[in-house]
């Protein structure tokens, strides 16, 4: 089994589901004892966050790198960045180091395309849903992406900063996602991308009569796949 470097803080409420999923997946292939070998650097997101709010995206992703650096040194074979939005900088952060990054970009598109969804919903924070570098790479294989009204990007924001990257998860934001969802499903979508961490805190299958790809699941089980292969 090869060593995982979990890049992760971001928030810590999703590294840690990262850290029972990763584990879930290796006891399920090998059973037993197994368990993930595997390392965890984990920023402190209120660093980062500042950062984003300024778009100094340059010196978050410096950074990342070198937290990057400190996972290589520790014995991780890959790079595994636990967020979509800091993927805005993944570039940065697997030029800085001489193992592979698996881009959470990639394994969502192919989960997508494995479904058969071509024209895909987007939620995640308004970088990941406004700004080009998700939506392209998702487009790069094949995806039409739609996202949210700004009404609805505001809110679907609002609820991972000041409540789930907290630690908070409330049923009128619950009430709220799925609005949003059903709102996605009528302009076309065909299935819906949980493109923020954090988000499956909050929603899954039953929230929306589409199907749902929870990013943090499937990064975390193609993970393992990595790992094992
Ligand atoms: N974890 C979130 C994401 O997947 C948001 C926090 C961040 O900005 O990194 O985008």
């Amino acid at each position: 089994m090869r060593t995982i470097g979990l890049l992760g803080g971001m928030s810590w409420e999703s590294s840690a589901i990262y850290y029972r999923l990763i584990n879930e997946e290796v006891r399920a292939r090998l059973g037993g004892l197994h368990s993930a070998s595997c390392v965890l650097y984990s920023v402190d997101f209120a660093e980062i966050e500042e950062l984003q709010r300024a778009q100094d995206w340059h010196a978050a992703g410096v950074r990342l790198a070198q937290a990057a650096k400190a996972l290589h040194q520790a014995g991780a074979e890959f790079v595994v960045l636990c967020t979509n939005t800091m993927h805005k900088v993944a570039d940065q952060v697997a030029g800085a180091v001489d193992i592979p990054l698996l881009h959470l970009g990639d394994t969502t598109a192919a989960a997508v395309l494995a479904r058969g969804v071509r024209r895909v919903g987007l939620l995640g924070t308004a970088f990941t849903m406004e700004q080009e570098f998700y939506r392209d790479r998702l487009a790069g294989h094949g995806l039409e992406v739609i996202v949210p009204g700004a009404a609805d990007r505001e809110l679907v924001h609002r609820v991972i900063y000041d409540e789930l990257c907290q630690g908070v998860v409330r049923e009128e934001s619950r009430a709220g996602y799925r609005e949003v969802m059903a709102r996605l499903a009528a302009a076309g979508a065909e299935g819906i991308i949980l493109g923020c961490t954090e988000i499956e805190m909050l929603v899954g299958d039953g929230d929306s009569e589409l199907p749902l790809f929870p990013t943090t699941r499937l990064h975390a089980v193609a993970a393992v796949a990595e790992a094992l292969r």
